[in-house]
């Protein structure tokens, strides 16, 4: 089956003929594949749990794969079917923090009407320059671990911040567009948020100083 599927999605991006490889594990990213291109090869590595979605979220994710290969832009109702798709399926909660947890649904319950489904959040990298990030395939929140001596109201709005990505979710063809006009009225209700913004710049810039 997946042989087929990345056959018909290649024939979209290239004449030449290539052979094709699928594996398939549980160390790729939940709900995601990954493609190589060596010699005359394309090697498809897709999640095995993948194997239990309909198929035309399967070949949406390979026409995804293939596009990126090929360096094209890439828009189609297979591939929006697999965006909906990842946005939709629940995975597990793997979050093991109590702060967190109880930081994610206190804005929750503050901002959103409790409406935000429950999703991974945890604590990444030492990172002083990517302070937070949510991944859209895995469903997960990470929060650098300079906030762990943050004060609350400040883990509180970094959190709030990838709360909201989860909230707008991904818009088709405007990956860059994540933090759109409607997205920087809705964090800027957020208490003194303008204020926070500053407090976690120098709390960033102390944190690097003394590692
Ligand atoms: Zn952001």
């Amino acid at each position: 089956m997946w042989h087929k599927l990345t056959k018909d999605s290649l024939e979209l991006f290239t004449n030449k003929q290539l052979e094709v490889n699928i594996k398939h594990n549980r160390r790729v990213s939940p709900n995601t594949a990954k493609a190589v291109l060596y010699n005359q090869t394309i090697q498809i590595t897709y999640h095995t749990d993948l194997d239990n979605a309909p198929v035309q979220v399967q070949q949406g994710l390979i026409e995804l794969l293939c596009s990126k290969l090929f360096k094209q832009k890439w828009v189609s109702d297979n591939v929006h079917a697999y965006h909906t798709f990842i946005q939709n399926v629940s995975l597990p909660d793997k979050s093991k923090c109590p702060r967190l947890k109880q930081t994610f649904h206190n804005n929750n319950d503050q901002f959103f009407g409790g409406l935000i489904d429950t999703c991974t959040i945890k604590w990444g990298r030492r990172s002083v320059s990517k302070l937070a990030s949510y991944n859209y395939n895995s469903d997960t929140i990470t929060v650098s671990t300079i906030f762990k001596n943050a004060p609350d109201n400040m883990l509180a709005y970094i959190v709030y911040h990838e709360m909201l990505h989860k909230w707008y979710g991904y818009k088709i063809g405007q990956r860059c567009t994540a933090h759109t006009k409607e997205f920087k009225i809705a964090e800027a209700k957020f208490p003194n948020s303008t204020l926070l913004e500053k407090q976690i710049k120098l709390f960033a810039q102390n944190q690097a100083r003394h590692r």
